[in-house]
């Protein structure tokens, strides 16, 4: 019997943590300890990794995937690993997991099998505590909206319209919609209030764009917390908080290092949601990667079209560096579903299915090249895959002038990713121009959104609801009209539907509402129903877990 994830992690001998920055040449004196195996980098390395470098940086990005995922963190881990192996300096910035989906469906997201970031009990669960610093800033700010209402309601805040949510780091439905303040006059003004989950809170997307404290605090005091009885924006700002919050970050906001089971750096920090926010690990450690190693491997949520667009339009302004090369990521059994085959006979060979299928990789590959981005595919190898099948999609890559190699990480490790690692290293030095989808400053909200939905999507064209369209107008007015734009769709299809697989046309996508995110620095799309609290399924992935009388953990997958 194969061993779980949990299993290979636990049988592997992690290096110290000092031992793991020598290779970056970092020395002991710029980590700050959190035991023997995890560490988070000081101001100092920090401040000096935004001097701009020479780094070169993957983008790891896929198709529209299957509700498994199709192991783009894998990939991640296990072509860094295989670089490494190839002699090269390498770093890994990755997202943070997130308790919520850990108890719920995925059991861990610290990669898998041979390609795992270490110690994954502790980056599962509380690890440096970033988490739980993030969930205490953004109920502080709540507890101090609350507390300004209930003390006199000098801003004049009208109470039905603070759109600040609670949060808690789980996947807890109950909790979707909830009324404060109950009890009687001392406890407060009632009014209905919510809870997102952590990782959805507009302070996690701010952690992960800010460049520094001064950058994080002046982000935190632009926050939009509801609204004036007049309808004008009520910010951190008027509520003079910022300070306080800066100060629950302080340490949050630093990246933490770890390492991959073949003890290759990897910094592991922050975690927005993919949905409501963009998706990637945060700026400042893919900056400091970038200067402390000649490659970084990173990686952006969901598929392409979500993930990749919001890594190239959000964050590539604020990190002052384009990809050099991007990674998508695809396996056989989605393919095979984008062609049209069910989930219940994903097991069989089915050359004909992989190749109708083929048209929404396709998409991907043409989106990332729209971009001025070279593009190398991985196909991501399960036991069920077939040779003819991986021969179609080698054939139709190459097609395309574009290299596809066959991945298996995740039961080799690096031996089963240098293949991937040659071909990125083959294409990475092409020169190219990086070319954004849309020029933030100068066009409207309205064409940015149909460009997201014209080029990247394959769609016909946008529909604006009656709200949309007020708020588009109002945000106009407002001064917010040049900010990007964060997409919040589904991430099963190119479309606003999840059922249309493949590579579907003539659609149009509806824009719902607009939410503004003005710490974060942009404005949110909504496509249909957007889950900024999911819940638990039938059977949780908790029902597995335990630990040990000696502290051993199981069940992390
Ligand atoms: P993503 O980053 O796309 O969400 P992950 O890398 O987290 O995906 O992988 C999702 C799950 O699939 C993990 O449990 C991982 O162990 C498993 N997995 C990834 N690649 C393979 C593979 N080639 N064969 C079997 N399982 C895999």
């Amino acid at each position: 019997m194969s061993l779980s994830d949990i299993e290979i992690a636990q049988q592997t001998e992690m290096e110290p943590i000092e031992k793991i920055a020598q290779k970056i040449n970092l020395e002991s004196d710029h980590l700050e300890l959190y035991g023997k195996y995890k560490a988070k980098i000081d101001f100092e390395t920090l401040e000096k990794s935004q001097e701009g470098s020479t780094g070169k940086l993957i983008l790891v990005t896929a198709i529209n995937p299957t509700p498994a995922g199709e192991g783009k963190s894998t990939v991640t881990i296990g072509l860094a690993d295989a670089l490494s192996r190839l002699g090269k300096s390498t770093m890994i910035a990755l997202r943070e997991p997130s308790l919520g989906p850990t108890m719920g469906i995925k059991g861990g997201a610290a990669g898998g099998g041979y390609a795992q970031v270490v110690p994954m009990e502790d980056i599962n669960l509380h690890f440096t505590g970033d988490m739980h610093a993030i969930t205490a800033a953004n109920n502080a700010l709540s507890a101090l909206i609350d507390n300004h209402i209930f003390q006199g309601n000098e801003l004049l805040i009208d109470s039905r319209r603070v759109i600040w949510k609670r949060v808690v780091d789980l996947n807890d439905r109950a909790l979707r919609h909830v009324t404060i303040g109950l009890g009687g006059p001392l406890q407060g003004v009632p009014r209905e209030d919510g809870f997102d989950i952590t990782v959805a809170s507009e302070i996690m997307a701010i952690l992960c764009l800010a460049t520094s404290l001064k950058d994080l605090k002046k982000r935190l005091s632009k926050i939009v917390v509801g609204y004036t009885y007049q309808r004008q924006p009520v910010t951190v700002k008027d509520l003079k908080v910022e300070g306080a919050l800066t100060l629950l970050l302080k340490d949050a906001i630093k990246p933490n290092l770890v390492q991959t089971l073949e003890h290759t750096p990897a910094l592991v920090h922050g975690g927005p949601f993919a949905n409501i926010a963009h998706g990637c690990n945060s700026v400042l450690a893919t900056r400091t990667a970038l200067h402390l190693a000649d490659y970084t491997v990173t990686e952006a949520g969901f598929g392409a079209d979500l993930g990749a667009e919001k890594f190239l339009d959000i964050k590539v302004p604020q990190l002052k560096k384009a990809p050099d090369v991007v990674v998508v990521v695809a396996t056989i059994r989605a393919l095979k579903m984008h062609g049209g085959v069910p989930k219940s006979n994903l097991a069989s060979e089915n050359v004909e299915a992989v190749k109708i299928g083929f048209s929404n990789l396709q998409k991907h590959i043409e989106n990332m090249q729209s971009y001025g981005l070279p593009v190398v595919v991985a196909i991501n190898e399960f036991v069920s895959d077939t040779v003819a099948e991986v021969q179609m999609v080698k054939e139709k890559c190459l097609a395309l002038g574009v290299e596809a190699a066959l991945t298996s990480v995740w039961e080799k490790g690096s031996e089963g990713g240098v293949a991937l690692a040659e071909a990125v290293l083959a294409e990475i030095d092409h020169t190219q121009v990086f070319s954004p989808l849309y020029d933030t400053d100068n066009e409207t909200i309205e064409t940015k959104v149909t460009k997201i939905v014209q080029k990247i999507y394959g769609g016909k064209g946008v529909a604006f609801s009656k709200k949309a369209l007020t708020q588009m107008k109002n945000f106009e007015e407002n001064g917010w009209g040049n900010l990007p734009i964060c997409m919040a769709k589904t991430q099963y299809s190119l479309s606003d539907d999840p059922s249309l697989l493949g590579r579907p046309s003539d659609f149009i996508v509806t824009i719902r509402e607009f939410v503004p995110k003005l710490g974060a620095g942009f404005i949110v799309a909504l496509t249909g129903d957007v889950m900024t609290m999911p819940g638990l399924p039938k059977q949780p992935a908790a029902l597995n877990m335990d630990v040990a009388e000696d502290g051993t953990v199981s069940g992390l997958f």
